[in-house]
C-alpha cells in the first residue's frame, strides 16, 4: 500500500514516517528531499542541478522528480507500506504518481495541518540550510499555490484523512500508525 504525506513543510511529516518506518516491519518511509538532499552531497549532476531550486524554496522539475521516485513506487508489494514524504508536490506528480503505483495501492492520503506560526516556529527550529526566513516563507508560498490543491484531489477521491500535527509527536505517531493499520486491514 501507498500512504501519501500531505501537508506544508515543517508539519512534522519526516519525522512520523520516519520514527513509523523504524518501528513497524516492512514499512518504508521515501522522502525525495532527503533523496535530493544526498544528491546534493554526493556532488552528482542531479544534486547540482537540484541544489538551485532547493535553495530558492522551489521546485524541482516534474521530471527529474517522477525519474527519481517512479521505480521504487512501481515495485510496493501489496504486504508493504510505502510511505511518501514529499511526493507528489504538483498535480502533474500525482498523475505521474497513479501511473506508476501498482492498481489498487494508493489507499490512503494523510494530511498533516499545523498553523502558520507553528509551523515557521518548526520551520525556524530545524536548522537546515533551506530554512531561513526568507526560504521558509517561499516554500509556504510554493506548498500553498502548487501543493495544496492535491488535498482536493485527494478528498474527491474518498481517501483523505487529517491529521492534527499540532500534537505531541507520540500522540500523532499513535493517531497515524492506527489510521495506516486499519486501512491495510480493509483490503
Ligand atoms: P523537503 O525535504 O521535502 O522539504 O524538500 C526540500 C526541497 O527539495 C524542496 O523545497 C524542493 O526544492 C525539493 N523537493 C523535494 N521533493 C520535491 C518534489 N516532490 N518536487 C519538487 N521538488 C521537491
Amino acid at each position: 500500500m501507498i500512504v501519501v504525506l500531505l501537508g506544508p513543510p515543517g508539519v512534522g511529516k519526516g519525522t512520523q514516517a520516519a520514527a513509523l518506518a523504524g518501528q513497524e516491519d516492512g514499512w518504508t518511509h521515501l522522502s525525495t528531499g532527503d533523496l535530493l538532499r544526498a544528491e546534493v552531497e554526493a556532488g552528482s549532476e542531479l544534486g547540482r542541478a537540484a541544489r538551485r531550486y532547493m535553495d530558492a524554496g522551489d521546485l524541482v522539475p516534474d521530471e527529474v522528480m517522477v525519474g527519481m521516485v517512479a521505480d521504487r513506487i512501481s515495485r510496493t508489494g501489496p504486504d508493504q507500506v510505502l510511505l511518501l514524504d514529499g511526493f507528489p508536490r504538483t498535480p502533474a506528480q500525482a498523475e505521474a504518481l497513479a501511473a506508476a503505483a501498482p492498481g489498487g495501492s494508493i489507499r490512503l492520503a494523510l494530511y498533516f495541518s499545523a498553523s502558520d506560526p507553528v509551523l515557521e516556529a518548526r520551520l525556524m527550529g530545524r536548522g537546515r540550510s533551506d530554512d531561513t526566513r526568507e526560504v521558509i516563507q517561499r516554500r509556504l508560498e510554493v506548498y500553498r499555490e502548487t501543493t495544496a490543491p492535491l488535498i482536493a484531489w485527494y478528498r474527491d477521491q474518498g481517501i483523505l484523512r487529517e491529521v492534527d500535527a499540532e500534537r505531541s509527536i507520540e500522540a500523532i505517531q499513535e493517531d497515524v500508525a492506527g489510521t495506516i493499520r486499519s486501512v491495510l486491514q480493509e483490503a
